[in-house]
């Protein structure tokens, strides 16, 4: 009898614990996923509860339906979870525009197929300019840089200007250079017109191209909206949930900002300024600014130029150009000065940097004003081609290179025509990764693709998508699949100052995920190329989800 009351009363007690400890109301859980954090201290989970678009508690599947309650519980049976991709470096703005108003040039072996493009995209966009954008002479036979005879036969009377896939030099046709006038005939520093026999052959490089490219009409708001929203769409679906743009105008990101306001645009947006005086004026003076999904943080510069128009700035000449080392864009006096307003603004300065010689100056520009090890985050953009004296300096200086892995793959089948041994020290990135502990990672779009696994990809096999080179090119620079899965999300955060807020799956962080149909952390490397996104999520809200047609 005594045992039976005994028991009883346990019971009672029992009970009365369960409803005492009512579980806590949360939006949605995700339950029976395989859950990759990017979260050190728990690296892998089943499940989690998300309340308000914040990640409320992380673990396993039994933990987090003990613990919680939601009308919604999303059953993964399965599938693959990471946090939200970041890019570290793209042309967000640039996408939509070459969306919305640019021919797609990328991948055309000759003029030929370059005006049959031309021909194709004018029939639905009969704007005042024809603008192309992603011609590569190194896909032509001859592998030389066009001249623009074709373009004047069958475009004599509208303006065509085609930027090359690296942005760094441009195609224009006769018309173009007509109107430019007299700005194109004197010598432009930073830039060059290319000539043949002293007449211009329609290829313009670096800051030569700025006396055309004014002339091309900006966007109206309206289009700048619809350009944003075409980027917007195409980053969402490569399970994209936030972009650093590498350098907007206070005018566009006044338009990114309200068109978050209104939650028309949901990805979330960094932005490095355009050094120009306006945009400086409007956002120094506030010190870094932060808007819900929002941030400005950091000046853009160019040092130099680009490697496949052999604008990269080089210590010795090109190895198949030997009176050329490259073009200098921006005078040391220049960068130093804005240097100097940005460690007052507590700002980031972000060079473009490629060759060595332009990252031996940037380094040592950086390093009169950071002096010794500091949390600035001033960024080197590609860090390329290094010397190999120079590489410590990163470490030294805590100064982030911020590397596209599909650079090295892209650039691989000329990059030792260029560099000769030099190369054996470009697209260093383990050795960058070892300078820091850590290694923002990016794509460059739009001149390399927009999704994030290809990143993964060229960073963990050194190949290229047809798996060329065998064994990876220069293998002993891959990066690791968690330091690639972290390079994407948590380091690239970090590269922007919102690692507190994105970056990996943890408690109290923005709830911004993927789910993939692959496990990448495992998967052949045939398996990552197909791997699928199939919903982006930010901030607890699925913002795309593939069709189940797709
Ligand atoms: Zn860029």
């Amino acid at each position: 009898m005594h045992f039976v009351n005994r028991t009883l009363s346990l019971f009672i007690i029992f009970m009365s614990l369960l409803s005492c400890s009512e579980k806590e109301p949360v939006d949605f859980i995700v339950v029976n996923a395989r859950v990759y954090t990017s979260n050190n201290s728990l690296p892998i989970a089943e499940s989690f509860a998300v309340k308000d678009g914040v990640f409320q508690k992380v673990g396993t599947t039994e933990e987090i339906k003990k613990l919680y309650s939601a009308q919604r519980i999303i059953d993964l049976k399965g599938q693959y979870v990471y946090p939200g991709f970041m890019d570290a470096h793209c042309h967000f703005k640039g996408l939509g525009e070459m969306l919305d108003r640019w021919a797609d040039l990328r991948g055309c072996r000759n003029m030929v197929e370059i005006i049959g493009r031309l021909k194709e995209f004018r029939k639905n966009h009969p704007a005042e300019w024809l603008l192309g954008r992603g011609w590569d002479q190194n896909l032509f036979s001859d592998k030389q840089f066009p001249d623009n005879a074709l373009l004047n036969k069958f475009f004599p009377e509208v303006p065509v200007y085609l930027m090359r896939i690296d942005g760094h030099a441009a195609l224009v046709n006769n018309e173009a250079l007509r109107r430019a006038g007299q700005a194109i005939s004197k010598p432009i520093p930073g830039g060059e017109v290319i000539r043949v026999k002293g007449i211009p052959t329609g290829v313009l490089v670096d800051k030569a191209m700025e006396p055309v490219r004014n002339l091309i009409p900006a966007m109206s708001n309206q289009e700048l909206e619809s350009a944003l929203l075409s980027a917007q769409q195409a980053c969402l679906s490569k399970g994209l949930t936030a972009v650093c743009d590498a350098g907007l105008d206070a005018k566009t990101i006044h338009q990114i900002e309200k068109l978050q306001h209104e939650g028309k645009l949901k990805i979330r947006v960094s932005a490095m300024l355009d050094p120009n005086e306006e945009t400086l004026n409007e956002f120094l003076p506030k010190g870094k600014y932060f808007n819900k999904r929002l941030a400005v943080t950091a000046i853009k510069l160019y040092a130099d130029g680009a490697l496949g128009s052999r604008g990269a700035l080089l210590l010795k000449p090109y190895s198949d150009d030997p009176e050329n080392k490259g073009i200098l864009v921006t005078q040391p006096e220049r960068i130093r000065d804005l240097c100097k307003q940005a460690l007052a603004a507590g700002y980031q300065v972000c060079t473009h940097a490629i060759g060595d010689s332009a990252n031996r100056l940037i380094l040592d520009i950086y390093a009169e004003f950071l002096k010794d090890s500091n949390d600035m985050r001033w960024r080197i953009e590609h860090a390329q081609v290094l010397a190999p004296d120079d590489i410590h300096k990163f470490g030294r200086f805590n100064i982030i290179p911020s590397v596209q892995p599909t650079h090295a793959t892209s650039d691989m089948p000329w990059a030792p025509l260029r560099l000769g041994h030099r190369v054996t020290h470009a697209y260093a990135y383990r050795e960058l990764l070892e300078q820091n502990g850590w290694l923002p990672l990016g794509t460059d779009f739009p001149i390399e693709e927009i999704n994030p696994l290809l990143t993964f990809y060229a960073a963990v096999f050194r190949t290229n998508v047809q798996g060329n080179p065998p064994g990876g090119f220069q293998f002993e620079n891959a990066l690791s699949r968690e330091q690639s899965l972290l390079g994407m999300t948590l380091w690239a955060a970090k590269a922007s100052f919102w690692e507190k807020e994105i970056g990996s799956i943890s408690a109290g962080k923005k709830a911004d995920f993927v789910v993939l149909d692959t496990d990448i952390m495992h998967a052949t490397a045939y398996q990552i190329l197909n791997a699928k996104v199939l919903e982006t999520w930010i901030e607890g809200e699925c913002v795309s989800k593939i069709s189940s047609n797709d």
